[in-house]
């Protein structure tokens, strides 16, 4: 082999191991930029529900966008007796409840709760079934339900009326947040309509409602359900400032995300005890989600 051979040898044989070396550098670039990513993102899986949700959170990015509707139902109380109420109507029957949750589990729907509102891009068919007001009969005849079909609910409790006659105790929550199937939030101290409060008055049903839950159940209360779906925009503003990141109003039909740009806005559909099945099916039927990866 001659010497200008050799060189030329050598001098491809450098270019060769440069390239690689540069290669392998952008492939471990990647990857941990990758990690970084995962690692910023605020979800945090607390949950044996949220596996699933986990998983696929493990093996995809952010979307680059995401259009979705979510039908949000919104209930009071779960039972048969309507008693001398003065509205029957906010009285939806156990054998009601279980007609819906059989139509989600033979259609293929997904119950979410939490803030699964603001990570649409993890659920095909989602649908939110939402509780008003921490009574105890959602504790009797709708959380075997939900266990029963192992579906998810959320429910707004009134902090300052747990363990009074007819609301739940706080031995009940307990067992219902340990579920794993139950996602219990504020519904505010009192129940005032927060839109006729001054702003300290405000500040203290908000603030006092999610501490309570802190303290007794170690729960962080990011959503505030409004009372008598009663806001504006200084409630917005104080909610924001006391941590909540999300806000349910009591009407406003099905939730569409490029149309309900506000998350403090949030419509729900009312769940009444007339409502029949095929109405029910009506809003389910409008829950999708649209990515874009
Ligand atoms: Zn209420």
């Amino acid at each position: 082999m001659n010497k200008l051979n050799k060189k030329s040898i050598i001098i491809l044989t450098t270019i060769i191991v440069v390239i690689v070396m540069v290669v392998m550098g952008v492939i471990l670039f990647s990857r941990k930029e990758i990690n970084n990513e995962q690692k910023e993102t605020p979800y945090i899986n607390d949950n044996v529900n949220d596996i699933g949700v986990q998983q696929k959170y493990e093996e995809k990015l952010k979307p680059k966008s995401i259009t979705a509707s979510v039908p949000i139902f919104m209930y009071h109380f779960v039972r048969d007796d309507t008693g001398d109420y003065e509205y029957p109507e906010n009285m939806v029957k156990p054998e009601t409840l279980r007609a819906q949750l059989q139509y989600i589990k033979d259609n293929g729907y997904e119950t979410i709760y939490k803030d699964d509102i603001g990570r649409l891009e993890y659920f095909n068919k989602p649908v939110w079934l939402t509780f008003d007001d921490g009574w105890e009969d959602f504790y009797l005849n709708a959380f075997p339900l939900f266990k029963e079909y192992n579906m998810k609910a959320s429910y707004y409790v009134i902090t300052d009326l747990i363990g009074t006659p007819g609301y739940v105790k706080l031995e009940q929550l307990k067992e219902m947040k340990e579920s794993g199937l139950i996602d219990i939030q504020s519904h505010t101290v009192t129940h005032p309509r927060l839109a006729t409060l001054n702003a300290s008055e405000v500040y203290n049903e908000l603030s006092e409602s999610k501490k309570f839950l802190k303290e007794n159940l170690e729960i962080e209360s990011n959503v505030i359900c409004y009372p008598y779906g009663s806001y504006d925009d200084n409630v917005i503003s104080i909610s924001k400032e006391v941590g909540y990141q999300y806000g349910l109003a009591m009407s406003g039909g099905v939730y569409h995300s490029n149309k309900h740009i506000n998350v403090y806005q949030i419509p729900r559909i009312y769940a009444n005890r007339s409502m029949s099945i095929d109405t029910f099916a009506s809003y389910i039927k409008q829950s999708r989600v649209y990515v874009e990866w």
